[in-house]
């Protein structure tokens, strides 16, 4: 195995001696699994093997134990017809408990539909019988809940969005439907980004915190010909992560797994218990710009579940 040093720390040591120091990946990986919603009767694929690294052995399999299911959603191309029982983004139809269209609580514009997925699709994620909707005011940006509709129903009646003004950042997003399709479940460790913005906020403690936090650190492994070879250690985790993550191409967006954050992590707190809540869902779907909406959900207690939160990223 190639020697790799990094200079840490005020002195330049060599990995397995860093390694005795921060024997831990991250101080508590329940804690960080915790972030993230785990489904229920969804056959789930072994854990792939870690990818091998000189800079990152040590820990290999301490790195595995954060990692996480995710589903990636894809939007589809053509226009579709909306079903109770389908998943589908934007146009003017939903299924909704009733006839009437949601309006935006401040603007009084009729919402903007950003999706509905199906109970098949989103059970084994909620936990419970129902169809997910989220529809949003685009022009009542970044959003709050009296300018978002985000429930979980029974998707009993067909609705249609009036016509009126749109503010969407997608041109077809309020004329046509499009299916949304939902990929095989596959084991996701975050990238290095998730892992520096979580540590604005916190200590993760273990090798992780030193190795992925503000300050990139250079790391230099003895190459195959003798020459060393320098790598930074964001770079070298996100390959690391990229190898493991392999099998799952970024959707349009995706059930459970972290959350692909742009600007930083804003895990809402439960409002009844005050835990970190549950990572369910980010979906782009073409009309949150280089963001997303990031929703979660808790269920920690019996006073949670009731509500669905959401973070909305542009
Ligand atoms: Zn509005
Ligand atoms: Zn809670």
């Amino acid at each position: 195995m190639a020697r790799t040093t990094f200079e840490v720390e005020g002195a330049r040591l060599d990995a397995a001696t860093f390694a005795a120091r921060h024997p831990a990946w991250v101080r508590d990986p329940a804690a960080l699994r915790a972030l993230v919603r785990t489904p229920r009767g969804l056959a789930l694929p072994p854990l792939p093997a870690p990818p091998r690294d000189a800079l990152f052995d040590p820990w290999r399999d301490a790195m595995l134990a954060i990692a996480a299911p995710r589903q990636e959603l894809k939007l589809g191309s053509g226009p579709v017809k909306p079903k109770p029982d389908g998943s589908f983004a934007h146009g003017t139809a939903a299924f909704l408990p009733s006839s009437h269209w949601p309006v935006c609580g401040r603007c009084s514009t009729h919402l903007e539909l950003c999706l509905q997925l199906a109970p098949s699709m989103v059970g084994p994620w909620l936990h419970r019988p129902g169809a997910l909707v989220l529809m949003y005011c685009f022009a009542c940006l970044p959003g709050s809940p009296e300018t978002t509709y985000l429930r979980i129903v029974e998707p009993r009646t067909l609705a249609t969005r009036p016509a009126g003004p749109t503010a969407s950042s997608s041109h077809t997003s309020t004329t046509q439907t499009r299916g949304v399709t939902v990929l095989p479940p596959s084991w996701r460790v975050p990238d290095s980004m998730w892992f520096r913005y979580r540590l604005d906020g916190e200590d993760l403690g273990g090798a992780a915190a030193v190795l992925l936090g503000r300050e990139e650190i250079v790391a230099e492994t003895e190459g195959e010909d003798g020459e060393d070879e320098e790598v930074g250690t964001f770079d070298a985790y996100d390959e690391w992560a990229e190898r493991f993550n392999a099998r799952g191409r970024r959707g349009d967006g995706a059930l459970g797994g972290y959350p692909n954050w742009e600007q930083d992590d804003a895990t809402p707190a439960c409002p009844a218990c005050r835990a970190p809540m549950e990572h369910l869902l980010d979906w782009n779907g073409e009309q949150f710009l280089d963001g997303a909406l990031h929703v979660f959900m808790c269920e920690r207690t019996p006073a949670c579940g009731k509500e669905l939160e959401f973070v909305a990223e542009f």
